[in-house]
């Protein structure tokens, strides 16, 4: 934990655990990627995928976050996991874990590095497709660009649990948890998907 990333409010909240960090990255399947571009914040949704140590993210060569690779940036990750409703407006909230990275994101340059980041981000998306579908040829490497953020300052944040409850008395209003979930619908097939090729395994079946 560093000044920066010291959880301010609800610190009993906060984690500093890379265990934790790492189960967040692993299981969220889209981040996002906050820069400064000419004085000016943007946060852009991006994917990304984790080996060891750094967390890699790509793009097209002429994404403008390619611009940025050395410059500070700020990974941001959440999983809601319910909807909490209080009897009070004021302590309605969510339960959630949340990851914030902080660093300079680098450009990958060498090409095992950036087949095996390739690799990592696709199989953390859609396990299995690496091997299941055609590798990138060349001309598609040099088509994409990949960015290396190691892993250093960070922090996890978490909610779990029932609302608060501040004495309302018999105010008649439910309180509780709705939980959120993300779930997978059934595959769709394109109309050039040979047959015989069966669905990803994890997606449910039709
Ligand atoms: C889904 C969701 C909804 C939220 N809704 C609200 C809301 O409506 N209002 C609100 O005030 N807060 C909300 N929060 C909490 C919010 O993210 C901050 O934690 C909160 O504003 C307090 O930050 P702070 O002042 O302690 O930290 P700041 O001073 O803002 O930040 C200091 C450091 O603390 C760390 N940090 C702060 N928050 C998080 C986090 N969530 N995850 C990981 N690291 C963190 C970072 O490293 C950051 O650099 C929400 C969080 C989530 C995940």
């Amino acid at each position: 934990m560093t000044d920066r990333t010291r959880v301010r409010r609800k610190p009993e909240r906060a984690s500093y655990e890379r265990a934790e960090l790492d189960a967040i990255l692993d299981e969220a399947r889209w981040c996002h990627l906050g820069l400064v571009r000419d004085g000016q914040p943007v946060v852009l949704p991006t994917i990304h995928g984790r080996l060891g140590d750094v967390v890699y993210l790509h793009g097209s060569p002429a994404a403008g976050f390619v611009r940025h690779a050395g410059e500070p940036v700020c990974v941001s990750v959440t999983l809601v996991d319910a909807l909490v409703l209080a009897r009070a407006v004021r302590n309605h909230s969510m339960n959630y874990r949340s990851a914030l990275l902080l660093g300079h994101a680098a450009l990958v340059t060498d090409d095992a590095e950036k087949l095996a980041a390739l690799e990592a981000v696709t199989e953390h998306v859609t396990p299995g497709r690496w091997s299941e579908s055609r590798p990138p040829t060349d001309v598609e490497l040099r088509g994409t660009a990949v960015l290396a953020l190691p892993i250093g300052e960070f922090s996890v944040k978490r909610r779990s649990g029932p609302p608060g409850d501040d004495g309302e008395g018999d105010f008649p209003a439910w309180a509780g948890i709705v939980p959120v979930t993300t779930v997978l619908g059934t595959p769709e097939p394109a109309a050039f998907s040979p047959p015989g090729c069966p669905p990803p395994s994890w997606a449910p079946p039709s």
